[in-house]
Formats: C-alpha cells, structure tokens, sequence
C-alpha cells in the first residue's frame, strides 16, 4: 500500500525531472538561436547552424522525457502495486478514492487520525 506524502513526494520529484530537462531544452534552443544569429555567421550558413544546433534540444525533449517516464515506472511510490501503472497523472484522484484508476482496488492507505488534545490534558487559562 501507499502513502499520501509517497505518493506526493514521487510525484514532486517527476515534476521536478520534467521541468529539468524542459528547461534544459528551453536553453539550449535559445543557445542554438544565439549562435546562429550572430553577426559573423553569413546568412546561408545561419539556417543550417540553427538546424543543427537544435539537435540537443531534439535529444533532450524526445530522449528525456521518455527516461523521465521510464524512472518514474520504477518508482514504486508512485506506481499501483497491483497492476504497476503510473498514479501521478490521476494523483488527485488516487488521493481522493484511495483506489487505483486503472484496476480499481485500494493503493492507498489511510492517513492516521490528527491527535487532539482533551480539555483535561490542557494548559489552564486565566
Ligand atoms: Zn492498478
């Protein structure tokens, strides 16, 4: 069974991951157009520097996030246990029926009750 803050936390750590190698993507595309709009490239040359040098953002976006996927399948924080899909695209929903949307049974254990304390047991007031 699951937990919450598991399943939570694996899903923070995909999110992460993800806005990683998008970032990473991001910047090396801008790099890619900075060095083809620099001044000392001729104007024919331009468009061909600008293919290539996105091909690591083409690496990146189409090679990343797959492993991103792949990592996330192998974190069991975040998989049904039962029919090992991934939770975090419906984690709202896992959270809310404690169940796996894809199989149906309970992937979720139940939080503990806060502990509140009795008027006995509190401080005096004036
Ligand atoms: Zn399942």
């Amino acid at each position: 069974m699951l937990t919450v803050e598991g399943l939570n936390a694996g899903a923070a750590a995909y999110l992460r991951r993800a806005l990683l190698v998008a970032g990473a993507g991001l910047l090396a595309m801008v790099l890619g157009m900075v060095v083809a709009m620099a001044r000392d490239v001729p104007d024919d040359n331009a468009m061909m520097i600008l293919v290539f040098t996105q091909i690591p953002t083409l690496v990146l976006v189409f090679g990343g996030l797959p492993l991103i996927e792949v990592v996330a399948m192998r974190d069991t924080r975040v998989c049904c246990p039962y029919c090992r899909r991934s939770l975090i695209t419906n984690r709202h929903l896992v959270i809310a029926t404690r169940n796996c949307p894809y199989c149906g049974r309970r992937v979720l254990i139940e939080p503990e009750e806060p502990v509140v304390p009795s008027v006995s047991n509190a401080p005096p007031t004036d």
